[in-house]
């Protein structure tokens, strides 16, 4: 499998560290209000590459944390803390914020048909190994004490800047308007490791350390919470494209001063969910969470589709127009696989084969929309539906889109309706009566030779039963 490595700018061939397990850590959420759906499309396509690593047989160990404390609004050590900034709008306390909104994260994980990873961390969870880490950072000098916080010294190393080629001043921090530098830091790109004094006197969390009462930056999680977990090597890290800087560049900056060698192999950033008229925000217009899309009226499945018809490295623009057409393509695909039967032979040759053709579309940087294109070439297949159903079930075991299950739904609803051009005898009471059924099919036939006298007859019976009959388009309703 090729995946672009955004640490070499580069599409490269993965190679697991052990080849019998691949050890992927996955940024996870702040949890200080809803994910937005640019947030979930991140998500959808790292649960995409973990689901394709097994597929193709890999072990997969694979850590996310959960960002519950730290995170300040600037991603740079400036700006507002979000957990505070939610629990002061909730009038709740941080720890109640944390959990009612990590628990609606998985709850649209799982309505995305997002798997949980292996090992979820709260970033609270954590603070020895912060600790830890720290103090020998500390003591081999990448870090120093400056104003009672503890800062990372970015001038210390060869190479801060990975993931670009930026210069520089195009990376600065603390120059933006409003925001206010940190003068303790002795290079613009420094970072905090551990905050005592800041600008939070109000931080609702704190914990005891060499360096007096504070709590931890928000970068420094990470890596520990995957070395926690996975040990001194990563094989791959994902997130979205705005971790690559500052929060990617930090944590490898951190980790390999603390570990002395390479980190993590592969890098794999997900490029944006944006709005047609810039980037999607919790603030910002529509708050666009999976809540709102199904409030109204739209199946997860949709927009699950709606992410894989792009590729991940592409911005991807949404609109309620784009959605509807991903919904209409979404549910024709369904509609057509609900026409297969699934009775008879399955020819495992012809699955092998949709295997291959799925793996030489996906292999190539998980390229979702030609992956999704394999599904539309199966239902050209010269070859029995039971075939064609276990081959989409075959690859949507790495797309997740439920496409058997739903087409199976669709199946019994279309049985339970009535068939067009076929006369309909519906019972309103739900008590069935064979013979009323039957006087008012022979109705039906009286009405077509034009024996209307013998229609009416029929009519006067039936209500003689006591029941009221009502014409509806292809058919009749009784009831009592
Ligand atoms: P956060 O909860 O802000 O820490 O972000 C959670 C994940 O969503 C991170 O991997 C971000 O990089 C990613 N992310 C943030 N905004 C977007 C977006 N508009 N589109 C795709 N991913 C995003
Ligand atoms: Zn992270």
């Amino acid at each position: 499998m090729k995946i672009y490595n955004s640490a070499t700018h580069k599409k490269e061939e993965f190679v697991p560290a052990d080849p019998q397990l691949v050890k992927m850590y996955t940024c996870g959420p702040t949890v200080y209000h809803f994910a937005h759906i640019g947030n979930l499309r991140s998500y959808i396509m790292e649960d995409v590459l973990e689901k394709y690593l097994r597929y193709l047989g890999y072990n997969v160990r694979r850590v996310m944390n959960i960002t519950d404390v730290g995170h300040l609004s600037g991603d740079n050590d400036e700006g507002e803390d979000k957990m505070l900034k939610g629990a002061q709008r909730e009038h709740k306390t941080v720890m109640e914020i944390a959990k009612q909104y990590t628990d609606a994260f998985f709850a649209d994980c799982a309505a995305l048909n997002i798997k949980k990873p292996d090992v979820v961390d709260p970033a609270t969870n954590c603070i020895p190994d912060y600790v830890r880490v720290i103090n020998r950072l500390v003591d081999t000098n990448y870090a120093y004490r400056a104003g009672g916080n503890v800062y990372f010294d970015t001038s210390k190393l060869k190479n801060y800047y990975v993931f670009n080629d930026f210069k520089e001043d195009d990376l600065a921090v603390g120059v933006r308007e409003g925001v206010e530098k940190d003068e303790n830091k002795r290079n613009k790109n420094d970072f905090a490791l551990w905050f005592t004094k800041s600008k939070f006197d109000s931080q609702a969390l704190k914990w005891d350390s060499p360096w007096g009462v504070g709590y931890p930056g928000w970068h420094i999680e990470c890596s520990c919470i995957a070395m926690k977990h996975l040990g001194e090597n990563v094989d791959i890290h994902c997130g979205g494209i705005d971790n690559a800087f500052p929060h990617h560049t930090n944590e490898i900056a951190q980790s390999e001063a603390y570990l002395g060698h390479k980190w993590c192999n592969y890098w794999m950033h997900v490029a944006h969910l944006n709005t047609a008229d810039g980037k999607m925000s919790k603030s910002k217009g529509e708050f666009l969470i999976l809540s709102l899309l199904r409030d109204k009226g739209y199946d997860p499945m949709e927009y699950r589709f709606f992410c894989l018809q792009s590729h991940y490295r592409k911005n991807l623009v949404f609109t309620w127009e784009n959605l509807d057409n991903a919904k209409g393509a979404y549910n024709k695909l369904v509609a057509k696989i609900a026409a297969l039967s699934p009775d008879g032979e399955v020819d495992d040759e012809a699955v092998k084969s949709v295997r291959e053709k799925f793996i030489a579309q996906m292999d190539n940087d998980i390229n979702t929309p030609n992956g999704v294109t394999v599904l539309y070439d199966i239902l050209k297949l010269r070859a029995s539906d039971a075939t064609k159903l276990a081959a989409i079930d075959d690859i949507d075991r790495v797309l997740s889109l439920d496409l058997t299950k739903k087409a199976a739904e669709m199946r019994k609803k279309n049985a339970s309706a009535p068939k067009t051009g076929e006369f309909s005898v519906i019972c309103e009471s739900g008590e069935p009566d064979e013979s009323v059924e039957a006087l008012l099919r022979e109705r039906q036939s009286a009405k077509k030779a034009k024996d209307f006298a013998r229609a009416d007859a029929i009519r006067s019976e039936v209500a003689g039963m006591g029941y009221t009959i009502t014409d509806i388009p292809g058919g009749v309703k009784y009831g009592r």
